[in-house]
């Protein structure tokens, strides 16, 4: 969805639009988010307006993502339902923005006379994810000798630490180590 900038006012204006599904994963795929992809195309509600230079946007997005679990490695969907808000302004001259410490704000800059919010909304979708990738927050995830997933069944395998000569062993390693 493209905005030409001549066009925004100082009026608040809505809208909505949505990103497919794919435009988004390929970003995810490249970026560092990768356990994660949309099951469902990325549904925006905006509201924008203009105050001087600068232009204001604030809204949600929600979707549908499909995650892989750090844990047990089963597939997973989690709803998204991110709220965010975002100032643009025009690209400034090198001089002054040196001078501006953009990280620290909310402030992005826009180049030419459209602004394209697909990307710029997908972002703050992304920036939503949680930072790792478990089914629920319980999981057991998989036995480390032998693959079963411990939240379906159990194994034979006994814990590593429940085993006291393990733990013997590994107190020796230490003592010696120091
Ligand atoms: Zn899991
Ligand atoms: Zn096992």
């Amino acid at each position: 969805m493209k905005l030409r900038v001549d066009r925004i006012t100082d009026e608040s204006t809505e809208s909505t639009f949505s990103v497919p599904a794919d435009e988004l994963n390929q970003r995810l795929e490249t970026g560092a988010t990768h356990e994660f992809r949309l099951a469902a195309p990325l549904e925006v509600d905006v509201r924008y307006y203009r105050a001087g230079d600068e232009i204001y946007f604030d809204g949600s997005c929600s979707t549908v993502m499909e995650g892989t679990c750090a844990r047990c490695l089963e597939t997973f969907s989690l709803p998204l339902d991110a709220p965010f808000e975002f100032v643009l302004t025009h690209a400034p001259k090198l001089e002054s923005a040196q001078e501006l410490h953009t990280d620290d704000l909310a402030l992005s800059f826009y180049e030419g006379d459209e602004i394209d919010l697909g990307p710029l909304v997908g972002e703050q979708a992304i920036l939503a994810l949680p930072t790792r990738a478990v089914c629920r927050e319980d999981c057991k995830g998989l036995c480390p000798s032998c693959g079963t997933n411990l939240n379906d069944e159990t194994c034979a395998c006994k814990p590593a630490p429940a085993d006291p000569r393990f733990a013997v062993l590994a107190n020796a390693r230490v003592r010696s180590a120091s």
